[in-house]
Protein backbone atom coordinates (compact mmCIF):
# COMPACT_ATOMS: atom_id res chain seq x y z
CA UNK A 1 0.00 0.00 0.00
CA UNK A 2 1.33 3.60 -1.02
CA UNK A 3 1.99 5.69 1.63
CA UNK A 4 -0.05 8.90 1.80
CA UNK A 5 1.08 11.92 0.44
CA UNK A 6 2.16 13.59 3.56
CA UNK A 7 4.19 10.45 4.87
CA UNK A 8 7.20 9.77 3.47
CA UNK A 9 7.64 6.21 4.91
CA UNK A 10 4.84 3.82 5.73
CA UNK A 11 5.16 1.99 9.12
CA UNK A 12 6.15 -1.44 9.58
CA UNK A 13 5.26 -1.79 13.30
CA UNK A 14 3.10 -4.52 14.64
CA UNK A 15 -0.63 -3.94 14.59
CA UNK A 16 -1.14 -3.28 18.21
CA UNK A 17 2.34 -2.01 19.02
CA UNK A 18 2.52 0.73 21.54
CA UNK A 19 5.44 2.52 19.28
CA UNK A 20 2.41 4.33 17.63
CA UNK A 21 1.29 4.91 20.94
CA UNK A 22 4.49 6.78 21.46
CA UNK A 23 4.77 8.13 18.43
CA UNK A 24 0.96 9.84 18.18
CA UNK A 25 1.90 11.23 22.16
CA UNK A 26 4.89 12.82 20.59
CA UNK A 27 3.15 14.17 17.46
CA UNK A 28 0.77 15.72 19.94
CA UNK A 29 3.18 17.12 22.31
CA UNK A 30 4.67 19.15 19.64
CA UNK A 31 2.10 20.16 18.11
CA UNK A 32 0.41 21.67 21.37
CA UNK A 33 3.57 23.46 22.31
CA UNK A 34 3.91 24.56 18.85
CA UNK A 35 8.11 24.04 18.51
CA UNK A 36 9.70 24.92 15.32
CA UNK A 37 10.42 21.91 13.34
CA UNK A 38 13.37 23.33 11.99
CA UNK A 39 14.64 23.82 15.46
CA UNK A 40 14.11 20.45 16.90
CA UNK A 41 16.04 17.10 16.10
CA UNK A 42 14.81 13.28 17.25
CA UNK A 43 17.86 10.90 17.54
CA UNK A 44 16.86 7.04 17.96
CA UNK A 45 18.99 3.99 18.09
CA UNK A 46 18.36 0.27 16.89
CA UNK A 47 15.40 -1.69 17.36
CA UNK A 48 11.56 -0.95 16.38
CA UNK A 49 11.51 2.44 18.24
CA UNK A 50 14.59 3.35 16.67
CA UNK A 51 12.45 3.98 13.80
CA UNK A 52 10.17 6.02 14.86
CA UNK A 53 11.83 9.30 13.45
CA UNK A 54 11.32 8.00 10.03
CA UNK A 55 7.25 8.04 10.70
CA UNK A 56 7.00 11.50 11.91
CA UNK A 57 4.05 12.88 9.57
CA UNK A 58 5.61 16.34 10.41
CA UNK A 59 9.04 17.80 8.88
CA UNK A 60 10.94 17.03 11.99
CA UNK A 61 14.36 15.99 11.66
CA UNK A 62 15.86 12.66 12.84
CA UNK A 63 19.08 11.06 13.35
CA UNK A 64 18.45 7.05 13.34
CA UNK A 65 22.01 6.02 15.24
CA UNK A 66 23.36 2.64 16.81
CA UNK A 67 22.48 0.59 19.14
CA UNK A 68 23.25 1.89 22.30
CA UNK A 69 24.52 5.10 21.24
CA UNK A 70 21.83 7.58 20.64
CA UNK A 71 22.49 9.31 24.14
CA UNK A 72 26.09 9.95 23.03
CA UNK A 73 24.73 10.71 19.58
CA UNK A 74 22.16 13.76 21.00
CA UNK A 75 24.80 14.85 23.63
CA UNK A 76 27.02 15.96 21.06
CA UNK A 77 24.44 17.31 18.61
CA UNK A 78 22.98 19.41 22.00
CA UNK A 79 26.36 20.75 22.93
CA UNK A 80 27.00 21.67 19.38
CA UNK A 81 23.74 23.89 19.23
CA UNK A 82 22.55 24.50 22.61
CA UNK A 83 19.39 26.13 20.65
CA UNK A 84 18.11 22.72 19.44
CA UNK A 85 14.94 21.08 21.30
CA UNK A 86 17.10 17.20 21.53
CA UNK A 87 14.92 14.01 22.02
CA UNK A 88 16.23 10.61 22.07
CA UNK A 89 13.96 7.71 21.50
CA UNK A 90 15.26 4.42 22.43
CA UNK A 91 14.17 1.10 23.22
CA UNK A 92 14.63 -0.94 26.39
CA UNK A 93 17.26 -3.42 25.29
CA UNK A 94 19.12 -0.80 23.32
CA UNK A 95 18.91 1.99 26.58
CA UNK A 96 19.34 -0.67 29.10
CA UNK A 97 21.31 -3.25 27.92
CA UNK A 98 24.09 -2.06 25.46
CA UNK A 99 23.67 1.75 26.22
CA UNK A 100 23.27 1.86 29.70
CA UNK A 101 26.78 3.39 30.55
CA UNK A 102 25.50 6.37 28.12
CA UNK A 103 22.40 6.10 30.31
CA UNK A 104 24.36 6.86 33.46
CA UNK A 105 26.59 9.15 32.20
CA UNK A 106 23.89 10.88 30.82
CA UNK A 107 22.50 11.82 34.36
CA UNK A 108 26.09 13.28 35.73
CA UNK A 109 26.02 15.93 32.93
CA UNK A 110 22.49 17.08 33.01
CA UNK A 111 22.23 17.90 29.24
CA UNK A 112 19.25 20.05 28.57
CA UNK A 113 17.26 17.20 26.29
CA UNK A 114 14.94 14.65 26.65
CA UNK A 115 15.38 10.82 26.56
CA UNK A 116 12.30 8.70 25.99
CA UNK A 117 12.65 5.23 26.13
CA UNK A 118 9.64 2.57 24.79
CA UNK A 119 9.74 0.42 27.57
CA UNK A 120 8.07 -3.14 26.77
CA UNK A 121 10.70 -6.23 28.08
CA UNK A 122 11.78 -7.46 24.82
CA UNK A 123 14.18 -6.62 21.89
CA UNK A 124 10.98 -6.97 19.82
CA UNK A 125 13.54 -6.32 16.27
CA UNK A 126 15.40 -9.32 16.76
CA UNK A 127 12.32 -11.42 17.69
CA UNK A 128 11.78 -11.16 21.43
CA UNK A 129 14.96 -11.76 23.22
CA UNK A 130 14.56 -11.01 27.73
CA UNK A 131 15.42 -7.39 27.64
CA UNK A 132 16.83 -5.77 31.09
CA UNK A 133 13.50 -5.07 31.94
CA UNK A 134 12.01 -8.49 31.88
CA UNK A 135 11.13 -9.90 35.63
CA UNK A 136 13.14 -12.48 36.93
CA UNK A 137 11.07 -15.89 36.26
CA UNK A 138 8.58 -14.52 33.19
CA UNK A 139 8.54 -16.70 30.11
CA UNK A 140 7.35 -14.72 27.43
CA UNK A 141 5.98 -16.95 23.91
CA UNK A 142 9.61 -16.30 22.46
CA UNK A 143 11.72 -17.32 25.44
CA UNK A 144 12.46 -21.30 25.41
CA UNK A 145 12.71 -20.88 29.19
CA UNK A 146 11.54 -18.20 31.82
CA UNK A 147 14.33 -15.71 32.06
CA UNK A 148 16.95 -16.15 34.74
CA UNK A 149 17.97 -12.54 34.68
CA UNK A 150 16.70 -9.69 37.57
CA UNK A 151 14.98 -7.01 35.95
CA UNK A 152 16.38 -3.52 36.49
CA UNK A 153 14.35 -0.63 37.47
CA UNK A 154 14.33 2.44 35.03
CA UNK A 155 13.40 4.71 37.65
CA UNK A 156 15.82 4.10 39.97
CA UNK A 157 18.70 3.88 37.53
CA UNK A 158 17.46 7.51 36.30
CA UNK A 159 17.04 8.89 39.88
CA UNK A 160 20.41 7.14 40.72
CA UNK A 161 22.27 8.68 37.79
CA UNK A 162 21.35 12.00 38.41
CA UNK A 163 18.41 12.57 36.11
CA UNK A 164 16.66 15.57 36.93
CA UNK A 165 13.04 15.06 35.65
CA UNK A 166 12.07 11.24 35.64
CA UNK A 167 8.93 10.07 34.87
CA UNK A 168 6.57 7.01 33.44
CA UNK A 169 3.91 7.06 30.86
CA UNK A 170 1.88 4.58 29.74
CA UNK A 171 1.77 4.32 25.49
CA UNK A 172 -1.93 3.80 25.45
CA UNK A 173 -2.80 6.86 27.32
CA UNK A 174 -1.84 9.39 24.57
CA UNK A 175 -3.53 12.53 26.80
CA UNK A 176 -1.06 11.89 29.55
CA UNK A 177 1.89 10.82 27.62
CA UNK A 178 1.59 13.76 25.65
CA UNK A 179 1.56 15.90 28.50
CA UNK A 180 4.37 14.28 30.04
CA UNK A 181 6.54 14.93 26.75
CA UNK A 182 5.52 18.50 27.16
CA UNK A 183 7.01 18.64 30.94
CA UNK A 184 10.23 16.53 29.66
CA UNK A 185 11.13 19.12 26.26
CA UNK A 186 9.75 22.40 28.98
CA UNK A 187 12.45 21.10 31.80
CA UNK A 188 15.52 22.63 32.19
CA UNK A 189 17.71 20.19 32.31
CA UNK A 190 17.96 16.05 31.61
CA UNK A 191 14.79 14.71 31.45
CA UNK A 192 13.55 10.88 30.95
CA UNK A 193 10.47 9.05 29.94
CA UNK A 194 9.96 5.44 30.60
CA UNK A 195 7.07 4.84 28.67
CA UNK A 196 5.46 1.06 29.23
CA UNK A 197 4.23 -0.26 26.13
CA UNK A 198 2.99 -3.63 24.52
CA UNK A 199 4.59 -5.61 21.70
CA UNK A 200 2.00 -7.89 21.38
CA UNK A 201 4.23 -9.81 19.15
CA UNK A 202 6.94 -11.26 21.45
CA UNK A 203 5.53 -10.56 24.92
CA UNK A 204 2.08 -11.94 25.83
CA UNK A 205 2.49 -11.17 29.37
CA UNK A 206 2.75 -7.38 29.36
CA UNK A 207 0.05 -6.76 27.56
CA UNK A 208 -2.36 -3.61 26.38
CA UNK A 209 -5.16 -5.11 28.80
CA UNK A 210 -2.46 -6.07 31.82
CA UNK A 211 -1.14 -2.51 31.62
CA UNK A 212 -4.66 -0.99 31.90
CA UNK A 213 -5.33 -3.17 35.16
CA UNK A 214 -2.09 -2.33 36.80
CA UNK A 215 -1.39 1.69 35.54
CA UNK A 216 -2.73 4.89 37.11
CA UNK A 217 -1.56 8.54 38.11
CA UNK A 218 -0.39 9.02 41.00
CA UNK A 219 -0.56 12.59 40.89
CA UNK A 220 2.18 13.48 43.58
CA UNK A 221 3.85 16.31 43.51
CA UNK A 222 7.63 15.75 42.95
CA UNK A 223 9.30 19.35 42.55
CA UNK A 224 12.21 20.19 44.38
CA UNK A 225 12.12 24.04 45.15
CA UNK A 226 14.95 24.50 47.42
CA UNK A 227 17.57 22.06 48.47
CA UNK A 228 16.20 20.90 51.58
CA UNK A 229 13.38 19.29 49.39
CA UNK A 230 15.92 16.91 47.73
CA UNK A 231 16.25 13.82 50.06
CA UNK A 232 12.34 14.36 50.82
CA UNK A 233 11.56 14.40 47.08
CA UNK A 234 13.93 11.62 46.41
CA UNK A 235 12.72 9.61 48.98
CA UNK A 236 9.05 9.88 47.92
CA UNK A 237 9.67 9.06 44.43
CA UNK A 238 11.76 5.82 44.80
CA UNK A 239 8.54 4.74 47.36
CA UNK A 240 6.58 4.59 44.13
CA UNK A 241 9.17 3.64 42.04
CA UNK A 242 9.10 0.54 44.25
CA UNK A 243 5.64 -0.69 43.79
CA UNK A 244 5.23 -3.25 41.40
CA UNK A 245 1.54 -4.32 41.71
CA UNK A 246 -0.33 -1.01 41.10
CA UNK A 247 2.18 0.78 38.08
CA UNK A 248 2.65 4.43 39.15
CA UNK A 249 2.54 6.69 36.16
CA UNK A 250 3.24 10.63 35.81
CA UNK A 251 6.51 12.60 37.22
CA UNK A 252 8.04 10.99 39.79
CA UNK A 253 11.41 13.77 40.65
CA UNK A 254 11.28 16.82 39.27
CA UNK A 255 14.74 19.60 39.87
CA UNK A 256 15.53 22.50 38.46
CA UNK A 257 18.27 23.75 40.73
CA UNK A 258 20.88 21.66 39.00
CA UNK A 259 23.01 23.50 36.68
CA UNK A 260 23.01 21.92 33.08
CA UNK A 261 26.21 20.90 31.43
CA UNK A 262 25.85 24.29 29.07
CA UNK A 263 25.86 26.48 32.04
CA UNK A 264 28.43 24.17 33.60
CA UNK A 265 30.47 25.03 30.22
CA UNK A 266 29.35 28.41 30.10
CA UNK A 267 31.61 28.96 33.69
CA UNK A 268 34.59 28.36 31.10
CA UNK A 269 33.69 29.59 28.00
CA UNK A 270 31.52 33.08 28.81
CA UNK A 271 30.26 33.37 25.40
CA UNK A 272 29.43 29.39 24.77
CA UNK A 273 25.34 30.47 24.14
CA UNK A 274 26.29 33.13 21.97
CA UNK A 275 29.13 31.44 19.62
CA UNK A 276 28.67 27.64 20.50
CA UNK A 277 30.26 25.55 17.94
CA UNK A 278 27.74 24.70 15.46
CA UNK A 279 28.27 28.75 14.68
CA UNK A 280 31.85 28.88 14.87
CA UNK A 281 33.69 28.11 11.54
CA UNK A 282 35.63 24.79 11.10
CA UNK A 283 37.19 25.46 7.44
CA UNK A 284 38.21 27.70 4.62
CA UNK A 285 37.85 27.17 1.11
CA UNK A 286 35.92 23.89 2.15
CA UNK A 287 39.23 22.54 3.57
CA UNK A 288 39.90 21.70 7.69
CA UNK A 289 41.28 24.65 9.39
CA UNK A 290 42.81 22.13 11.95
CA UNK A 291 45.98 20.73 11.36
CA UNK A 292 46.91 17.37 11.95
CA UNK A 293 49.80 16.84 9.62
CA UNK A 294 52.06 16.74 12.69
CA UNK A 295 49.69 14.12 15.17
CA UNK A 296 49.69 11.94 11.75
CA UNK A 297 53.69 12.04 11.20
CA UNK A 298 53.69 10.88 14.78
CA UNK A 299 51.10 8.19 14.76
CA UNK A 300 52.83 7.17 11.55
CA UNK A 301 54.94 3.33 12.19
FE1 LIG B 1 6.19 -3.40 18.12
FE2 LIG B 1 6.98 -5.76 19.08
FE3 LIG B 1 6.23 -5.54 16.53
FE4 LIG B 1 8.51 -4.42 17.34
S1 LIG B 1 8.04 -6.63 17.30
S2 LIG B 1 6.96 -3.46 16.02
S3 LIG B 1 7.99 -3.77 19.43
S4 LIG B 1 4.94 -5.24 18.33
Amino acid sequence: MAAPDNVTEWSDWCVGCGDFGVLRSEEVAIKELGLDYSKMIVVSGIGCSGKAPHFFTEPISGVHTLHGRAIAFATGIKLANPDLKVMVEAGDGDTFGIGVGHFVSAGRRNVDMTVLVHDNGVYGLTKGQASPTLPRGEKTKSLPKPNINDAINPIVLALASGYTFVARAFAYDVRQAADLIKAAINHKGLAFIDVLQPCPSYNDINTNEWYRQRVYNMGIDPEVKSDADVLPKMEQALEKAKETEKMPTGIFYKNELVPTYGERLKDGIPNYFEMYPAKQNVGKDGKSITKIDNLLDKLTI
